[in-house]
């Protein structure tokens, strides 16, 4: 049995990050100026700092600037707030990320909330997420994992207008975000969560199911449409014995029957994953340029 295509969110990935590299030159070509993402974590938590590493990494990989802001685990809500203020002012920053989750006791909401719109490269900004709900209105920036979802399903030409679409989860960085994206781009949306009575009813009428509930393996083959694309979001590690780690990374889905009655479908990893880093260079590309092509920043 064939099954549904493969979605490679990996080489995908690839050539966004070099059409960027390529960007980035012909900007340093013609202004002088490359662009710059300020990533900011607050302690030592290893998969914090996984994440962190890999986006300073691919921002240098793309000749853009990497400005790195460390601090300590407690580091007080005015210290963290105090360097947004620095970067928001700083002209060779064009993105500010602020690596989340942050300690307790911060207040998550009023750090993102510092953040310039302008610079908000992660989009969570409530006047961007606003921007984004609304008719007629263009959010500054995208949140990178919903963004890299819909980059995925436009790249693989499958059809949005008038599907329907079925989002599993609501959080605001990854559910609700990519749900109103979905309905800017005139997909008919669902969202179901964890009070959803009959999700595999809903998920079932989907041509497009993104699967974001950090649940393993939760979206059953037989959830699944015939032919629909599902892209899925979830990275959860289950035990196997059979690895030398002892777990295992899964998504929301199961893979191997989903994949039988799937039309496209993404693996985990190797997904949506490589998508989330790629937009981000995006959005600071794109930040970059707005900022270049003002007159009194130039
Ligand atoms: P959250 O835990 O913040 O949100 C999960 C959402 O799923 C909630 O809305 C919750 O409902 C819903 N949910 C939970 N259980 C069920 C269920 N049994 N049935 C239906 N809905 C359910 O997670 P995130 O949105 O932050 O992340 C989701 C997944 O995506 C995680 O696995 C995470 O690791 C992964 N992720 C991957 C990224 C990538 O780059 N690949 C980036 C970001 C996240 P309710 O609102 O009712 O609680």
């Amino acid at each position: 049995c064939e099954g549904a295509v493969v979605i490679d969110g990996k080489a995908i990935a690839n050539s966004i990050h070099q059409e960027i590299a390529q960007e980035v030159s012909y900007l340093w070509n013609n202004y002088g100026r490359v662009p710059g993402l300020a990533v900011v974590i607050v302690g030592d938590r290893k998969d914090s700092q996984t994440y962190v590493r890999m986006k300073r990494k691919a921002c240098t990989e793309v000749g853009m600037k990497s400005i790195s802001v460390d601090l300590p685990g407690d580091a007080s809500e005015e210290t963290i707030l105090d360097h947004v203020m620095e970067l928001n002012a700083d002209p060779e920053v064009h993105g500010i990320l602020v690596q989340l989750p942050l300690p307790k006791h911060v207040n998550e909401e009023r750090i993102l909330n510092a953040i310039s719109i302008e610079k908000d490269v992660d989009g969570f900004h409530p006047l961007n997420i606003g921007k984004l709900c609304m008719k007629g209105r263009e959010p500054l920036f995208v949140p990178c994992t919903p963004k890299g979802c819909i980059e995925l399903l436009l790249r693989m030409e499958i059809p949005i207008k008038g599907k329907r679409a079925v989002v599993v989860g609501r959080s605001n960085i990854v559910g609700l975000p990519v749900a109103m994206l979905l309905n800017k781009y005139d997909a008919t949306v669902s969202i179901v969560h964890s009070s959803t009575t009959d999700c595999k009813s809903l998920v079932k009428e989907a041509d497009i199911v993104i699967a974001a509930a950090g649940q393993a393996e939760m979206v059953k083959g037989d959830w699944i449409k015939p032919g629909a694309a599902v892209i899925d979001v979830g990275t959860n590690y289950v035990k196997d014995p059979t690895k030398k780690s002892g777990q295992r990374l899964v998504g929301d889905v199961d893979f191997t029957e989903a994949k039988k009655v799937a039309g496209w479908i993404t693996p985990v990893p190797g997904g949506v994953g490589p998508m989330t880093i790629a937009m981000l260079l995006k959005n600071t590309l794109e930040g970059a340029k707005r900022a270049f092509s003002q007159p009194e920043d130039s």
